[in-house]
């Protein structure tokens, strides 16, 4: 349908690079689950909106600043994130992983972790998981913005290994990345679509009619299978 004239134009912040979530092609242009999913909710809901691609850690706070209207980026719905935010229905099971580099042969589980360190992305569940773990099995903790750097630098061997969440880091691996999981997925949870608590309602409730039409349709699995899909 064409765009209905009271529909808004909203501004929505994403990760800079969280394949198969959200990732710049060659040419330049947004990609991706979350990506494709917010045109095709768009469109059937005749809304516009504009993508500001930034840090993880940087939406979160540009949401909270109500300096753009909401925050598609993988994100996990936590009690602790629900003060700040209201999300959108579940769309993407997660959880947290831990991966050294291919050619790392010591670490298989968190207690070789003891007097190393490890990388994460700052504001994420991986980094939280990663602080509360880290008095535990003795390891320190270095905080990237996003999660290419994050690889190099646990590539090329400054850190030991990183707290990635698992369908992310297993694409990553998938397409090449010389990284591989040593422990099964931590803390699972669901990704959701976040608007500044108590704003947004009219934005957050066109996502979710417009979510659940892409699921009755099939649209959903059709995206979820060009990215993450057998052939994919
Ligand atoms: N799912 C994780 C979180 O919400 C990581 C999101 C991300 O890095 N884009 O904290």
């Amino acid at each position: 349908p064409a765009q209905a004239a009271n529909k808004p134009h909203y501004t929505i912040a994403t990760d800079t690079t969280y394949p198969p979530f959200e990732f710049q092609t060659d040419k330049g242009q947004y990609r991706g689950i979350d990506i494709d999913m917010l045109k095709a909710i768009a469109k059937t809901e005749g809304f516009t909106y504009t993508l500001k691609p930034m840090s993880f850690n940087a939406g979160v706070q540009a949401v909270q600043a109500g300096q753009v209207d909401g925050l598609l980026a993988g994100m996990s719905i936590t009690d602790a994130r629900k003060q700040e935010f209201d999300f959108s229905k579940p769309y993407y099971k997660s959880g947290i992983v831990l991966a050294v580099s291919k050619k790392d042969h010591n670490i298989k589980a968190l207690k070789d972790l003891k007097g190393k360190t490890v990388a994460a992305k700052t504001g994420t569940m991986g980094a939280e998981y990663a602080k509360k773990m880290a008095p535990k099995y003795g390891f320190k903790v270095t905080y990237f913005n996003d999660s290419n750097t994050m690889y190099s630098d646990v590539m090329v061997g400054n850190t030991v290994g990183t707290f990635e969440d698992a369908p992310v880091m297993g694409y990553a691996i998938k397409q090449g990345t010389q990284m591989k999981i040593v422990t099964k997925p931590a803390n699972g949870g669901w990704y959701g679509f976040g608007v500044k608590k108590g704003s947004n309602a009219a934005l957050l409730k066109d996502f979710n009619a417009g979510y659940t039409k892409i699921v009755d349709n099939g649209q959903f699995d059709q995206i979820v299978e060009r990215y993450v899909g057998e052939n994919g």
